[in-house]
């Protein structure tokens, strides 16, 4: 019988209600990136609950967005999802090369590999919670670093071997075809891949034509309409003057448009939908994240989706068949 591999243990597939299928639980204080706590995450979940929502995934990769460095800090997601009353999922990977910690910029593809199955089969860094899916994979922006390139290999492999779904970071959107092209390279199912943040770039074109490759989409960013991001870690000795920086806006109407289209095209059972809530970003969006935090998918998101024509029964495709299929191993 299929199960899905939650931080308590295993879960029947159709256990799981609506997911929220990218999320970083012990990111959303704003004010740095590490940090684990557990109130302000079952605070910020708990709404869920009466949307409908069972599941969270949290694809937090190791030394940022809330995940320590070593991983040691999973072991807490336990307590948030016993005082929440829902399952998390948690997610092993590696980030963007400027983010990831040494030991993984070090490590080989076969050593990177390993470590993701063993996260997987006996638990994150040196706790006993087991992966129950990987990602977030990341490739960084308009160009993948050989780095980037062996994680994600690594994380393919580990596909393989386990099972489990992978889910992918895009910056803003590029290299999603250099993924798929990653993906064919080593022998991995597409249709056991979610090409992520395809709504920071909100090209339908795009969306389509990775869905006709096979792979599925994440529109996984919904109400994250500003962003203005660092392209690599704020702190330590910085240099003196100017600096790279991107922002961009992206608005919530557009990411309904995209997905009601691709619905209409017939690709309702290949798309998935999140917030990726962080606290850097909750002040720059102040009537989204900021006011509704979680609620805002169901409570916003979703009806938008219904003036657009999307139907009660595709929205449940998209929020609990779909990841309840992703997740599933048998
Ligand atoms: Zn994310």
């Amino acid at each position: 019988m299929p199960f899905v591999q939650t931080v308590l243990g295993p879960v029947a597939d159709t256990d799981l209600g609506r997911v929220m299928a990218h999320e970083h639980v012990f990111s959303l204080q704003p004010g740095g990136w590490m940090g684990t706590d557990v109130d302000a995450a079952v605070a910020a979940l708990l709404p869920l609950r009466d949307l409908g929502f069972g599941t969270v995934v949290d694809l937090s990769p190791y030394g940022v967005v809330g995940r320590d460095p070593d991983g040691a800090n999973a072991v807490a997601l336990r307590e948030v999802a016993v005082r929440a009353g829902l399952h998390i999922v948690a997610g092993t990977a590696v980030y963007l090369e400027s983010f990831a910690p040494d030991w993984a910029r070090e490590a080989s593809v076969e050593e990177l590999a390993a470590r993701f199955v063993r996260d997987a089969t006996v638990g994150i860094g040196s706790t006993s919670v087991r992966a129950g899916v990987l990602g977030e994979q990341a490739t960084g922006l308009d160009t993948i670093s050989p780095f980037e390139e062996r994680a994600f290999r690594a994380a393919l492999q580990a596909q393989r071997e386990t099972g489990l779904a992978l889910f992918t970071h895009t910056t803003h959107g590029t290299m999603a075809h250099e993924q798929l092209d990653l993906v064919v390279a080593e022998g991995v199912d597409p249709g056991r891949v979610v090409v992520g943040h395809l709504d920071t770039q909100l090209s339908a074109d795009l969306a389509q034509s990775l869905l006709d490759r096979g792979a599925l989409i994440a529109v996984d960013t919904i109400g994250k309409q500003v962003w203005d991001f660092f392209l690599g870690p704020v702190g330590g000795d910085r240099a003196e003057g100017e600096f790279a920086k991107q922002a961009f806006f992206r608005a919530d109407t557009r990411r309904a448009d995209l997905v009601a289209g691709l619905v209409e095209r017939g690709y309702v059972d290949r798309i998935v939908l999140a917030q990726d809530l962080t606290g850097a970003e909750c002040w720059m969006n102040p009537d989204t994240h900021g006011r509704l935090g979680y609620r805002y998918l169901a409570e916003v998101f979703v009806p938008m989706l219904h003036e657009r024509g999307v139907d009660e029964d595709q929205v449940e495709t998209m929020l609990a068949r779909t990841p309840a299929r992703l997740l599933a191993v048998a």
